[in-house]
């Protein structure tokens, strides 16, 4: 199973931001910036090349709870960045969306 499976099913810790019946977001372990977030769909779907119009929903809901989490924590302003492939710099084969905010210090 995949790490982030692992983290899904609270296998493996991690500091939980938000929780609902489709998405986990944790932050990162290796924060890039002063808030460094993961928003992770529980289904495992490897990457956005593996993103299917079945899964349109669920990618929206990635965005949406960007935006929740980014309110709750008063970002004025934020990045959002999804690594796509190896060649995209991704190196966790689970799909997921990094927000980025406040002081950016290092690169996703
Ligand atoms: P990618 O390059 O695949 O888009 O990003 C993977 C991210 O996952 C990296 O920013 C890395 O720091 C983070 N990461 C890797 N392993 C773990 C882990 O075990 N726990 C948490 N919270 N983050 C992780
Ligand atoms: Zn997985």
């Amino acid at each position: 199973m995949c790490i982030f499976c692992q983290i899904i099913n609270k296998e493996l810790p991690s500091t939980i931001v938000y929780e609902d019946e489709q998405v986990i977001a944790f932050n990162d372990i290796n924060p890039s910036a002063d808030v460094h977030v993961l928003i992770v769909p529980k289904k495992h779907i490897d990457s956005i090349m593996e993103l299917e119009e079945a899964d349109e929903k669920l990618a929206g809901h990635l965005l949406t709870v960007a935006h929740k989490i980014a309110k709750e924590k008063n970002l004025k302003g934020y990045k959002l960045q999804f690594n796509v492939g190896k060649e995209g710099g991704q190196i966790i084969f689970h799909l997921h969306l990094h927000l980025l905010g406040g002081k950016v210090h290092g690169q996703v």
